[in-house]
């Protein structure tokens, strides 16, 4: 096959200069009292990301998703008994880009992946969307987790954070039920403050 990005003939979907061309520049931001950390520049993998809804998107977003969470083993010291959500991870398009990240997660950094447990009731699209326009519009997330499920904490996983909104309503949703949610981690952040 050829890569995606330059077109080269390659055995994966991204060779490996581009791969590695890829490179983690984390970033952190504080909404609230959540704390979200972002690995990837937005600009660098904007293109990629836009695929997402295609086949082709969701190997190209598990490879960033693998990617990350390599990085954060390395990077992080992480409490024991914790889990990892995607937020509202039902299938879209075929697959749920958010459980993508969930199954990089347990698979490379240990945590834990719990799926479907926290879903949109209202399936307003943000994209374009001013803050004003997010906040009068939640998503209403539903969960069926509950603090004996939830070990010592969770952890939320989302593509990218734009005004975080999303990870607000979905954290306080669970905050309200007494578990303790230890932080967020989005593949990229569209606005970006270097940590
Ligand atoms: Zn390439």
């Amino acid at each position: 096959m050829r890569c995606a990005l330059c077109h080269r003939l390659s055995w994966n979907l991204l060779c490996g200069a581009c791969l590695s061309w890829i490179a983690p520049t984390p970033t952190t931001r504080t909404i609230g009292d959540l704390r979200v950390y972002s690995v990837f520049d937005y600009h660098e993998i904007e293109m990629l990301l836009k695929s997402k809804y295609s086949i082709i998107g969701s190997r190209i977003l598990r490879l960033l998703a693998q990617k990350a969470a390599r990085f954060f083993a390395q990077n992080a010291e992480l409490p024991r008994d914790i889990y990892g959500i995607g937020i509202d991870d039902k299938p879209k398009g075929g697959y749920a880009h958010t459980a993508i990240i969930a199954h990089a997660f347990e698979r490379y950094a240990g945590i834990a992946a719990l799926y479907g447990r926290i879903i949109a009731q209202n399936h307003v699209h943000y994209a374009g969307k001013s803050l004003d326009f997010r906040r009068k519009n939640p998503r209403r997330f539903a969960t069926t987790l509950t603090q004996k499920l939830a070990g010592n904490g969770v952890i939320l996983y989302d593509d990218i954070i734009v005004t975080g909104t999303t990870l607000c309503e979905a954290a306080r949703l669970l905050q309200k039920r007494g578990i303790p949610v230890l932080c967020a981690i989005t593949l990229c952040s569209a606005t970006r403050t270097t940590a």
